[in-house]
């Protein structure tokens, strides 16, 4: 330790020197000047300072040494009646004073340690305090100081910058911080501070919004923590406020660019899904807040974008959101889900009808035409509606549903509504499982064919087969055709299905004849829907089978309905013409409940028309069927074609269908549908019921067109 001493007195000196020299390594002088000499070149730990020397006197000796070293702790000596200037010193920032010989070494030795010790502690808190200050200048937060005794309210200059005020303005209580609060948030920022007071929360902290002078409303966030007492009783809040109006402004933009569609600013499926669920929820909490959900896709815009091209299909996009937008009412939710899909969140609706009507105003607001650039387009949207009155649940299932009925409306056709109820969910989810299932049982082996018997009439002799395919699941129960056959052309799995068919058919009939000189003559008849000629290869199918399986073309007949004929009039009717040319005959199936004009019938290479089995079965005895039949009959007979009779499955209506000169039959009454096994055991076999006369005439060469004009032989 380096002392200074400044002592003019030789015997002090001596005396000092003496108690000191152990601890601190001395330099002495006898002048302020001598003072300045060293201070000059070094530095010290403490000075001990005689107030009267030979060149100062007094208060001026200390006030010179500490001008010369401010950081220098000082103790000061003065004479027993210098108490006073003593005193004086300390009160200027000497460290202790000793009298005159009235001290000990250990007296001394203490003043100076403890001096030392001060000024070190002093300069710290100095240190501190200064930091603390520029901290609090350069701190980008404003701080406060809550004194929760007494009320009072302490802002930093900051703190009152951020709020746009001069530092005096501020009122300096916590109701005038509570005065600036928004009052939105006021309450909220109250409780949750009254928490951390109560202990609940490690610390305060909330965003809120404060009265700006100037800018209205700014994002600021407070952070507190509260300073306890020794009793534990919470004393002060000291805390920050810090501007986050731009990062919640940034926030927003990023919220606003995750909930909007871009091309039309409307909603996102992400923004209406959230709001849709807010909706749901509510109304399961209470049944007031009934609510609509329409799902709306535009109809065939994929032709006007095709057609117009993109910047169209967009602009058409825009002007409908514009449109649906003013279409609904102000609290109304409108979203672009994607693509040309749009929702609506009708809240409150009072129930189907309500949503119904909105719809009715859409489809109103939308049959203007819309002119875009130099086009004029006509635009409208299948529009499928949930009605929420009593019970929301899942957003995106309700919304599922809410599209299941747009598809429903958009299959019944352009611009139309339909309601979404229960029953279609059931549809299509059964659906979905059932195409699974339909597609593992192609690639699985799941299907089979099932034969049943055509007989020439009115000797029942058998002319041939109709395949029919069955399709029975792993667990055992079976699909009827008239389910999973729709669904096969739906998704086109009916291409691969048909061949299949084709292929199994064929071959069993090829087979068949192969091994029992009675089948040599028989028919097979497959079953053929029009999808297999608009997506499948129908002729070079039908060759290919025919090569493969050797069965000659003649003995194989194709089944279609009218519907299949008309739906591709030109395609079907090429290939039927050219497979026809093999040899290959077509029979008209389920002849009469299809487009009843006949005019198409003389187009179409027809063989045989199948009267459908409803006519069958209403005969004899009613007499608007009779006279169907009949009309079916004379009209096959004009145009030289053959008739069978489908679904016969009593006597009597055998007996009548001969007495009208019917030609084929195919029924319960002669057989039911068998598997393949079971087809050598059909051969032989007669089909005649007992009930009935044996045969009078020769059979008909089965399923062969005659030349129009040409009679039946009558027997
Ligand atoms: P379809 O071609 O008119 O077949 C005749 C249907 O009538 C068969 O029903 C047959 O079992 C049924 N049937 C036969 N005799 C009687 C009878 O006396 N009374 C009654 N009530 N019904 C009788 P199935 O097998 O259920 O076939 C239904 C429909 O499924 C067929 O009608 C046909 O349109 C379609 N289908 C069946 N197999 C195929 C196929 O391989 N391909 C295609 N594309 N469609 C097929
Ligand atoms: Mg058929
Ligand atoms: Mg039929």
């Amino acid at each position: 330790m380096r002392l200074l001493l400044l002592e003019d007195s030789p015997a002090e000196y001596e005396n000092l020197l003496v108690w000191l020299r152990p601890h601190f390594q001395i330099d002495h002088v006898t002048s302020v000047a001598g003072v300045r000499k060293l201070l000059a070149g070094n530095r010290y730990d403490v000075g001990l300072i005689d107030l009267c020397v030979d060149d100062s006197r007094d208060l001026a000796t200390f006030l010179t040494v500490r001008e010369l070293a401010p950081e220098l702790p000082v103790v000061v000596q003065s004479g027993l009646q210098e108490d006073a200037i003593a005193l004086e010193a300390v009160a200027r920032g000497a460290q202790d004073y000793l009298v005159k010989r009235s001290f000990t070494a250990e007296l001394v030795r203490r003043a100076l340690r403890y001096a030392m010790e001060r000024a070190g502690a002093e300069r710290e808190l100095r240190e501190s305090r200064e930091r603390y200050q520029l901290a609090l200048a350069g701190a980008r937060d404003g701080i406060w100081d809550w004194n929760v005794l007494t009320g009072t309210f302490v802002v930093s200059e900051r703190w009152c910058a951020m709020l746009g005020l001069a530092p005096g303005e501020f009122g300096l209580e916590v109701e005038d911080w509570l005065l600036l609060m928004h009052p939105a948030e006021r309450d909220a920022v109250w409780s949750t501070l009254q928490e951390h007071l109560a202990g609940a929360t490690p610390h305060f902290e909330i965003e809120h919004r404060m009265h700006h002078a100037a800018e209205g409303w700014v994002w600021v966030r407070s952070r507190g923590m509260a300073v306890h007492d020794a009793a534990g009783r919470v004393t002060r809040v000291a805390g920050s406020q810090s501007d986050v109006t731009e990062r919640r402004a940034v926030e927003a933009e990023l919220v606003r660019r995750a909930t909007t569609d871009d091309l039309t600013g409307l909603a996102n499926r992400a923004a209406f899904l959230a709001r849709l669920q807010e909706a749901s929820d509510r109304l399961d909490g209470n049944p007031r807040g009934a609510f609509g959900l329409l799902f709306l896709d535009l109809d065939r815009f994929k032709v006007i974008n095709d057609s117009l091209g993109h910047q169209v299909g967009d602009r058409l996009l825009i002007a409908v959101a514009q449109r649906l937008s003013l279409g609904v009412r102000p609290g109304d939710l409108v979203a672009r889900l994607g693509g040309d899909e749009f929702a609506i969140l009708a809240e409150p609706v009072d129930g189907p009808r309500a949503a119904e009507e909105l719809a009715a105003r859409l489809h109103r607001t939308l049959a203007q035409p819309f002119v875009l650039g130099d086009n004029q387009v006509f635009a409208s949207v299948s529009i499928g509606i949930v009605a929420c009155e009593s019970k929301g649940g899942d957003a995106e299932e309700l919304l599922r549903n809410a599209d299941i009925a747009m598809y429903r409306s958009k299959r019944a056709g352009r611009a139309g509504t339909e309601l979404f109820a229960q029953a279609h969910h059931a549809a299509v989810a059964g659906r979905l499982d059932l195409e699974t299932g339909l597609r593992r049982a192609l690639a699985e082996g799941g299907l089979s064919l099932k034969y049943q018997p055509i007989v020439g009439l009115p000797g029942a002799e058998l002319v041939g087969f109709e395949a029919l395919v069955r399709w029975t699941q792993p667990d055992g129960r079976s699909v009827d055709p008239s389910v999973f056959i729709p669904l096969a052309e739906e998704t086109g799995l009916i291409v691969e299905l048909g061949a299949w068919v084709m292929q199994e058919a064929c071959a069993r009939m090829a087979m068949l004849s192969r091994m029992h000189d009675g089948a040599s003559d028989l028919a097979i008849s497959v079953n053929v829907s029009s999808r297999q000629f608009a997506h499948g290869d129908m002729y070079e199918l039908v060759r290919r089978v025919l090569t493969e399986t050797g069965l000659p073309a003649s003995r194989l007949v194709l089944e279609l309905t009218e519907t299949a004929l008309m739906e591709n009039p030109v395609t079907v009717a090429d290939v039927l013409t050219r497979l026809r040319a093999h040899g290959v005959r077509v029979h008209l199936d389920d002849f009469g409940i299809g487009y009843s004009s006949l005019s198409y019938l003389q187009r179409f290479p027809i063989d045989s028309l199948k009267i459908d089995r409803s006519f069958t079965q209403g005969v004899p005895g009613q007499s608007g069927d009779e006279a169907i039949v009949r009309a079916i009959l004379s009209l096959a007979s004009a145009l030289g074609m053959e008739v069978v009779a489908e679904g016969v499955e009593s006597a009597a209506q055998l007996a009548h269908l001969a007495g009208l000169r019917c030609g084929f039959g195919q029924g319960y009454l002669f057989s039911r549908p068998v598997e393949s096994r079971a087809l050598d055991g059909l051969l032989g076999r007669d089909f005649r019921p007992k009930a009935l006369p044996p045969a009078l005439e020769r059979p008909l060469a089965f399923g062969h067109r005659r030349r129009a004009g040409e009679r039946v032989a009558q027997g």
